[in-house]
């Protein structure tokens, strides 16, 4: 509920930032030209997102998965809006009590990993901690929108839209996968050139695909209506169902709704399947902005699922 609060604050105080911002505050990337020139599509995609002890991972986390993870959730959320990242920036508040040994392994992981994403650390910062406090990776990653599509945003899904997921869902967390996903920017690429301008909106499911089309369905003002039964789950997750597997968060797949012509790609690179799980409907007063549906026919608000960052 905080982060929730928070962004809304943040967005209510970020318009009118000027004519370099295409897309400000509110969705994964913002979108920037690099003139004042108006008539200039964005060219220029930037996000930044932190990693935190006790959060994001844990003491007994290896110093190398730590450091993919902190470059990896940024690529995702370039390739939530279908861009190709470019390069980054890595900043680290680091415990006093870590060995140089430590650090030097941990920054060499995240060189060589941002690297392998063809978007190389190209400055950052280092400090130190207090005794006791967690330890805190910050990474910024540039990327370059789709040549032709675009950046996707979550703002302009349309009612009629079919919702489709790529890959599966649930359990991240607890298998591990969250150290260990492989970033769908490729993918999203692949679907921005399939698709074209029938690609309408897209998000990557970091916070649970409950929360997560909910906030698609927030930005474009519809209701995403998943149902539950067409929700493509892992395997070692399905046994706690997918309304337990929509609310689990740091998925990393993308959600996306397209027009609905079955012209949508069936799989995509690296055997990643595509799955139809609903539908872009009108959106009445005071209803929630994604709803799923169980399979005795009821209907749950999806904002009550996934969790917030608080
Ligand atoms: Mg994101």
């Amino acid at each position: 509920v905080l982060e929730s609060r928070l962004l809304r604050l943040i967005a209510d105080r970020s318009r009118n930032l000027g004519p370099l911002v295409v897309v400000g505050p509110g969705d994964d990337c913002a979108a920037l030209r690099a003139a004042p020139d108006p008539t200039l599509p964005a060219n220029l995609l930037v996000t930044v997102d932190q990693l935190i002890e006790g959060r994001h991972f844990t003491r007994d986390t290896a110093l190398d998965a730590i450091a993919r993870k902190a470059v990896v959730r940024s690529v995702s959320d370039i390739a939530a809006m279908a861009g190709t990242p470019v390069w980054s920036l890595a900043t680290g508040a680091l415990p006093p009590s870590m060995p140089d040994a430590d650090a030097d392994a941990l920054f060499h992981a995240m060189h060589e990993t941002a690297r392998s994403f063809n978007c190389p650390l190209v400055g950052g910062d280092l400090a130190s901690l207090p005794a006791g406090a967690p330890m805190l990776l910050t990474v910024t990653i540039a990327g370059t929108p789709h040549p032709t599509r675009g950046p996707v945003l979550r703002s302009t899904a349309r009612v009629g839209d079919a919702i489709f997921v790529t890959g599966r869902i649930g359990g991240s967390f607890t298998s591990g996968r969250h150290l260990t996903f492989e970033p769908m920017h490729l993918q999203a690429f692949a679907l921005a050139s399939a698709l074209g301008p029938k690609l309408h909106s897209m998000i990557d499911i970091s916070d649970g695909l409950g929360r997560d089309a909910g906030r698609i369905g927030e930005a474009s003002g519809v209701c995403l209506r998943i149902v539950a039964s067409e929700i493509p789950l892992h395997a070692d997750a399905a046994p706690r169902g997918p309304l337990a597997c929509a609310a689990d968060g740091e998925d990393y797949q993308l959600l996306f709704t397209a027009l609905d012509d079955g012209s949508c790609p069936a799989q995509l690179r690296g055997g990643v399947r595509v799955t139809k799980i609903g539908r872009v409907e009108h959106r009445g007063d005071s209803a929630p902005a994604c709803v799923i549906i169980d399979d005795a026919g009821h209907t749950h608000d999806a904002s009550a699922l996934g969790w917030d960052h608080a």
